[in-house]
């Protein structure tokens, strides 16, 4: 029942050979779903498929383009429901995170539908008389997108999108994790109509992701690369494509700080670090991993904070509504306890939470943090979080920046110039002043700095990022020659 299957020049299809891979569910081990494991052949047949629809779709007026991906933002938000079974089968999420996800992704469809209208050039002052000289956007080719499973839908969606918008054609390769979940977004995209080929969907057994990635990036009709997910594999990727010299877009871990001030607003930094810090059990790559208080409103902040975190429900998402649901596997929790157990073996305090024995983990919250400790500068990607005490607003900014990372940030302050300035001062590619590291819109230019990768997603920077700048000029009169 749970069995999927590929997309390649619109045909479902299994893998040439017949070969499946199963994901179990984080929980109870039960089957979730059986997924055709491509080999790198069915992977340069997605992206042959890919090219020969591109010059069509490049072709098709933007209205036309924006009517189908308008269209496919409905169909997404119509299967809300199948998508919430999927999640919490395939990665244990809650019924709130797969709300969440399908509601941004259709917001990031309709967003991208409006971008097709919006590509503009320029026309550029010339030395040489009767040229008209201009630079204009065009569809780069066949994109590749590469999506992890933590916010499934609102990453399968990004990773396509703003490039189907651009007039480029693509190759979704889903994750290990959650190949139903991505499934849905290719389902909704073809409810919508999109011509055969223009998007094409790959799975792949765990075991094969480099040979398959490897293929699609060598491919000659792959234009652009976008890849999110952990840093140790964006460094691969990167090595990939500067092998075959393609362009890419790399959206990776993060060790989001969020900074509470001497003057903040308590009550609404606790709140904002609640929710950055357990939305998804801290599965997110813009997750609060650390909450850095001004000493002199450190003890009361932790309190609060602590109490809030310890009453956070959890349990199964698939018999209700929940806060915290299973987090994606056995190695979460594993890299999670070794966390707190070296953090605990250095002299941090345990206020709530602790070691878990299964999936279902506590929102846990240590205190006393210190750079000894590898909860300091490691991404938990769980509900494991540390407070690290400082004194003042330049120590706060130096343990900001003191980390690989450089995705989210977030400062609660009441003084909004005091805010802006330190903003200023933190290495991320996003900040929130007295709002949660977690939010993203559509329209955002999304990304960060540092270990947290390269390029942006949404709004112009997308178009730019998924767009071919070429220069192109029109002799307008005689031409003079020295020869
Ligand atoms: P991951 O890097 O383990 O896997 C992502 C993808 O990489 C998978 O599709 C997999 O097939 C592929 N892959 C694995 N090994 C490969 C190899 N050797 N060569 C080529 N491809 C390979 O990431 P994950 O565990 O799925 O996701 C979690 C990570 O993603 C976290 O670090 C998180 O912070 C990050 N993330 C970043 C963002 C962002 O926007 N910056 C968003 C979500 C998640």
């Amino acid at each position: 029942m749970n069995t999927i299957s590929m997309l390649i020049d619109g045909q479902t299809v299994a893998a040439a050979d017949g070969s499946t891979f199963e994901r179990l569910n984080p929980l109870d081990g039960s089957l979730a779903t059986t997924a055709p494991a491509a080999s790198a052949a069915d992977a340069r047949s997605a992206a042959d498929a890919a090219a020969k629809a591109f010059p069509a779709w490049a072709a098709m007026g933007p209205g036309e383009r924006r009517k189908l991906l308008m269209k496919a933002a409905v169909a997404l938000e119509a299967q809300g429901d199948a998508f919430a079974q999927a999640m919490a089968r395939e990665t244990g999420a809650s019924g709130l995170w797969a709300g969440f996800n399908v509601h941004l992704a259709a917001d990031m469809l309709l967003e991208a539908a409006a971008l097709t209208t919006q590509v503009s050039g320029e026309l550029i002052p010339s030395d040489l008389p009767g040229s008209l000289a201009t630079a204009v956007r065009q569809p780069a080719g066949v994109v590749l997108g590469i999506a992890p499973w933590n916010a499934p839908v609102i990453l399968g969606v990004r990773a396509i999108a703003v490039p189907l918008a651009m007039g480029n054609t693509v190759v979704l390769k889903g994750s290990e994790l959650c190949p139903a979940t991505h499934g849905l977004i290719i389902q909704a995209l073809q409810e919508a109509g999109l011509p055969p080929g223009v998007v094409n969907f790959v799975t792949n057994a765990p075991a094969d992701a480099a040979t398959v990635v490897e293929a699609l990036i060598a491919h000659p009709a792959v234009k652009r690369v976008n890849f999110t997910g952990s840093t140790h594999v964006g460094k691969i990727i990167a090595a990939t494509c500067a092998k075959y010299l393609k362009p890419s877009v790399l959206e990776l871990g993060g060790k989001a700080p969020l900074l509470v001030l001497d003057d903040a607003d308590l009550e609404a930094a606790v709140n904002g670090a609640i929710f950055g810090a357990f939305a998804n059990s801290g599965q997110i790559c813009m997750s609060t991993e650390r909450i850095v208080v001004d000493e002199s409103v450190a003890d009361e902040f932790v309190a609060r904070f602590a109490a809030r975190a310890a009453a956070l429900p959890l349990g199964d998402p698939r018999l209700g509504p929940t806060v915290l649901g299973s987090v994606v596997g056995q190695a979460t929790v594993d890299r999670c306890n070794a966390l707190i157990d070296d953090a605990l073996a250095h002299g941090a305090t345990l206020v709530c939470g602790g070691r878990a024995d299964s999936t279902l983990m506590p929102a846990t919250v240590l205190d006393h943090v210190t750079p000894a400790m590898r909860l300091y500068s490691e991404e938990s990607f769980g509900p494991v979080k540390g407070v690290v005490r400082v004194a003042g607003e330049d120590a706060a900014v130096a343990c900001a920046n003191d980390n690989p990372f450089g995705l989210s940030a977030a400062v609660f302050t009441r003084d909004t110039a005091r805010g802006w300035r330190v903003a200023q001062r933190i290495e991320s590619g996003i900040c929130h002043i007295n709002g949660p590291t977690v939010h993203d819109e559509a329209q955002m230019p999304f990304g960060g700095v540092k270990g947290s990768g390269w390029g942006r997603f949404g709004g112009r920077a997308g178009m730019e990022a998924f767009t071919e700048l070429r220069w192109i000029t029109l002799q307008t009169g005689p031409r003079h020659y020295p020869f």
